[in-house]
């Protein structure tokens, strides 16, 4: 379709709900109609009464091709994407193989997408202690930011790095304005031993708070020295939060995101032997998920992510339940949206703001805000169309995952995806796959 018209009765328009008619026309937002307006020949879309807003952008997800396929690929994962409502998701630099630290492997996995992205997807660089002559290469070349490890990444040929390759390279971010993300867990032997690795508990003591606020004050000393964007994935420990908040009061260059299962599940209702649940840093306690929803609510948070990363089940350990042997990641890119949406409701999130926090505010972080994150005439026509009154149980049949294994399998929650388009195309109608192959690949446009 080239052109059409999506008309409802709340089309989200300047961070607000309004009655109006979006002209898609050529891939862009041609022009938006106040009201109910019908042009001849162009065919109109009545959605009434449902939610019609810009695509979601997941700016943290893990595809793992080339190299790691049987895990996670291309196909699988825009797939469950565009189900899910995202129309744009940048892919981190691990776990694919090779892991994206040069500009060759980083050609590698562009090639690895081509012809199995069915929506938009860039891409970031990772930072290890022996690429510092590659950074600057892959920023040309088009990634959105550098990832870096602090503690063992989980994938040998990722390794962490310190703080001094960190402060090594940040003469080479500062002139592009690219931000450094940092996964924030800063390891040491004050932790418990381990007796039954099949506890929840020992595996939630075994990443204590106190390696993550360590890492953050690294990352924000790090920020403050050379004055450089630093953005801190998936927070998790409410002792983080504090110093957070110090800091952004004195600087817009530190940004800070958390994510879905963070703010769904609370540690007290895992089961032990349930490693689907194993991510790091860990779900805490609920105490401590209470105060990121205090944050959350506070606009303390620049956006929310799925950090989408599974593994096939043997991988999990589902069978043996051992938390320490088990790869950490949770699968659940599909369901950011009615996740947030139905935990949001209870704890008295506005729609308006959720929807912010995955479309806007994440399009600025990426710097893509002048063409993405908003139904403004002349942007990309990335619109998610949803209904925020049905139930979605989340079974396997609906999971377009490569592995149906997730810890929301079962959940009952509110709000379904009913139609997706990708640059004005309808890849999702009536909540089932569409038109394929519409997305494309992003590259970071760079001034210098
Ligand atoms: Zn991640």
């Amino acid at each position: 379709m080239e052109e059409c018209l999506i008309y409802s009765k709340r089309c989200f328009l300047d961070d607000v709900f309004k009655e109006a008619t979006i002209h898609v026309k050529h891939g862009k937002i041609h022009r938006i109609n106040a009201g109910y307006h019908q042009v001849e020949n162009i065919p109109f879309l009545d959605y009434q009464n449902l939610i019609v807003m810009p695509g979601i952008i997941d700016a943290h997800v893990h595809i793992n091709e080339p190299g790691r396929e049987d895990w996670e690929g291309f196909d699988t994962a825009t797939k469950a994407a565009a189900i899910g409502g995202v129309t744009t998701l940048i892919e981190m630099p691990l776990n694919a193989s090779p892991v994206t630290t040069n500009i060759k492997s980083f050609k590698l996995k562009q090639d690895a997408s081509k012809g199995k992205l069915h929506v938009n997807c860039g891409f970031y660089g990772g930072v290890i202690p022996t690429n510092k002559n590659d950074i600057e290469d892959l920023i040309k070349a088009g990634v959105f930011g550098i990832k870096g490890f602090l503690s063992h990444s989980g994938i040998d040929e990722f390794p962490n790095v310190s703080e001094l390759d960190l402060e090594a390279i940040a003469s080479i971010l500062k002139p592009y304005d690219i931000p450094l993300l940092l996964h924030c867990e800063l390891t040491d032997d004050d932790v418990p031993e381990v007796t039954n690795p099949k506890s929840y508990q020992e595996y939630l003591e075994s990443r204590p708070q106190h390696w993550e606020t360590n890492a953050i004050d690294l990352a924000l000393e790090l920020q403050k020295a050379f004055d450089i964007k630093v953005h801190i994935v998936h927070l998790s420990a409410s002792e983080g939060i504090e110093r957070i908040k110090l800091r952004k009061k004195e600087t817009n260059r530190l940004t800070v995101e958390t994510c879905p299962h963070y703010l769904y599940f609370n540690a007290e209702t895992i089961p032990d032997e349930s490693p689907i649940f194993k991510c790091a840093p860990p779900i805490r306690e609920k105490a401590n998920n209470d105060q990121l929803w205090d944050f959350l609510l506070d606009d303390g948070f620049n956006f929310l992510a799925s950090d989408h990363s599974p593994a096939p089940p043997e991988r999990k350990q589902l069978e043996s339940g051992d938390f320490f042997k088990a790869w950490g990641g949770i699968s659940g890119l599909q369901f950011t949206l009615p996740i947030l949406f139905s935990e949001g409701k209870k704890r008295g999130l506005p729609t308006e703001k959720l929807i912010s926090l995955l479309t806007k505010q994440p399009a600025e972080f990426l710097g893509i805000n002048d063409k993405k994150g908003a139904l403004i005439a002349g942007f990309d026509a990335d619109i998610t169309v949803w209904d925020d009154t049905l139930e979605i149980p989340i079974l396997e049949g609906t999971i377009q995952h490569k592995h149906k294994a997730t810890p929301y399998m079962n959940e009952k929650l509110t709000g379904k995806v009913m139609h997706t388009f990708v640059n004005g195309v309808q890849v999702v109608e009536d909540s089932n796959l569409k038109t394929l192959q519409q997305g494309q690949l992003l590259l970071k446009k760079i001034y210098d």
